[in-house]
């Protein structure tokens, strides 16, 4: 008779996955943090939390490993980032399959986020041969200046739950190259992921050899109050954090109330204008992905339609069927484009963000639970609203898949809306009239740190520079010059001749 062996539960593939990645069993197992699948709820790990002494400690490491490693010559660093990216090729199946696990996320989407971290990689590597500084005339004779870019310190990179690993390797990838050390407090959502991208990096560190110092790079795991050590602590000149906008503004204040410097990465409320002359097909493949893809729960997502009346019901109408039809489901049983919430607070504010639409006239579609795998998960129907205004919820990110629409008439009234919001990161115009596009990108169009052409709100490129304005904190990372956030600008003037001129022709002889 045949035996079908039974399907491992989540936690048994976790565990076998952490053990494929290099983790010791004793670093998932038996700690005071139990880690849950938001594909099921059932807990699939415990994790310790780091003490505050722990934590002093690790950053006194970070912060000896940094005095070695800015001696180090920038190409030579990027060679360690090189097989970081080697490393993570290797591993890409599995960490893949761990951020589905920890943080729902579809597969393709798991996978995606490691193909990014492996992008970074690359981009640093070449950028470990640049980091250039410009040479200026000297308005004096026999002089010349110069800036140079010196490695800063050790840099604190705090992130969110809903890009585990990826937003770590912006950071990570750069500040390494850049000569710093790093210190990573991930979300206490998702350690796992956090762990295991610690020991794809070790792997590389030791084939790299004994120039890679001790302490170079490490975790601290726990919540805010960890996290608040390390924005706290002097010895880490840069904190970048990425999460909420209530998050920023305390990370923010803390570290300015001691010189430190913050890239800030906060939340969105990313529109899509949609022009006349706009391609519908493409408008309807862009946005459906671009409102419902991680369900709802990217920074960028898209979260207000801005349609033109002219296409305003065919639109609708159509959109109306897809949110109708899209598959919701477990990431890891099927083919489900839609996952599920992150937890029970992120459906909690979904269904009162949905109240509060009611309430303010929206006219909503969808947003009911969908019974995937019990009480302990929480997927949901993506939500439609028609708004007769950009009031009430519209203006706040809800970070679920809310789709909020609103008429417009005229491309001023449009750009009003899109930008009449306090947050600042990602935008997209839809339309093939070069006048209405231009006026969108130019100055006095869309306020954001990123506005696409044709395309949704979300899924950024690593080669450009990703962030965001108001209350999206203004911070950069990534590709082009982000790199210089990680760094310090030393400006240089050279005296090689035998007077000693002074600037703007001061005389100060003596
Ligand atoms: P969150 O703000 O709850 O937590 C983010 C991180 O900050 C976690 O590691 C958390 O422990 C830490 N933290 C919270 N309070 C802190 C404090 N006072 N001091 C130090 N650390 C603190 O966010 P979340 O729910 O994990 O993620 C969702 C949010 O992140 C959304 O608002 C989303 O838009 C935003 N986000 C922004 C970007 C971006 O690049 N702009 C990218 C991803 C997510």
């Amino acid at each position: 008779m045949l035996q079908t062996a039974s399907a491992p539960s989540l936690r048994e593939e976790t565990a076998s996955l952490l053990r494929s990645l290099g983790l010791h069993e004793t670093s998932f197992t038996g700690g005071g943090r139990e880690v849950r699948s938001p594909i099921t709820g059932e807990v699939i790990a415990s994790v310790p939390e780091t003490t505050a002494d722990e934590a002093r400690a690790t950053i006194g490491r970070a912060h000896e490993a940094f005095l070695k490693w800015r001696a180090v010559p920038a190409p030579r660093r990027g060679e360690l980032v090189r097989l970081l990216g080697e490393e993570l090729r290797t591993a890409k199946a599995d960490l893949g399959r761990l951020v589905t696990i920890e943080a729902g996320k579809v597969i393709s989407e798991g996978l995606g986020e490691v193909q990014e971290m492996i992008d970074i990689c690359d981009f640093a590597v070449g950028l470990s041969r640049q980091l250039y500084g410009l040479t200026m005339p000297s308005e004096r004779a026999d002089h010349r200046l110069q800036e140079q870019w010196h490695p800063l310190g050790t840099v604190g990179v705090i992130s969110a739950f809903n890009f585990p690993v990826a937003v770590w390797s912006w950071n990570a990838a750069l500040a390494l190259v850049c000569g710093n050390a790093l210190v990573w407090k991930p979300s206490e959502k998702t350690p796992l992921t956090a762990l295991a991208t610690q020991a794809i990096l070790d792997r590389a560190i030791q084939r790299f050899g004994p120039d890679a110092p001790e302490g170079l790079s490490s975790v601290l795991l726990g919540d805010a109050a960890v996290g608040e050590a390390l924005v706290d602590d002097a010895r880490v000149p840069v904190i970048s954090a990425t999460g909420s906008t209530r998050m920023g503004r305390i990370v923010g204040q803390r570290v300015a109330a001691r010189f430190g410097r913050a890239i800030l990465e906060l939340g969105g409320n990313n529109a899509s204008i949609v022009t006349p002359s706009a391609d519908l097909d493409l408008t309807l493949r862009a946005v459906a992905f671009g409102a419902m893809g991680t369900a709802g729960q990217r920074c960028t997502t898209l979260r207000r339609l801005i349609v033109h009346e002219s296409v305003h019901d065919a639109l609708v109408e159509r959109l109306a069927r897809v949110y109708r039809g899209i598959s919701v489901g477990s990431p890891v049983a099927g083919d489900a484009l839609v996952g599920p919430l992150i937890d029970r607070t992120a459906f909690d504010g979904m269904q009162k963000a949905l109240e509060a639409a009611r309430a303010a006239g929206g006219t909503v579609h969808g947003g009911e639970r969908v019974d995937v795998n019990g009480e302990g998960s929480f997927y949901v129907r993506p939500a439609l609203v028609e708004m007769p205004a950009q009031t009430g919820p519209v203006v706040e990110e809800t970070f679920a898949p809310v789709l909020y629409v609103l008429k417009y008439r005229t491309l001023e009234d449009a750009i009003a809306l899109q930008n009449g919001v306090p947050q600042g990161l990602s935008s997209s115009i839809f339309g093939t009239d070069i006048r209405e596009i231009e006026a969108f990108l130019s100055a006095a169009g869309s306020d954001c740190g990123i506005a696409n052409v044709n395309m949704g709100p979300s899924g950024a490129e690593i080669g450009g520079a990703f962030g965001g304005e108001k209350e999206t904190g203004g911070g950069r990372e990534s590709g082009s010059d982000a790199w210089k956030a990680y760094m310090r600008r030393q400006t240089n003037a050279i005296n090689y001749g035998r007077s000693m001129p002074l600037a703007q022709g001061v005389k100060f002889d003596v």
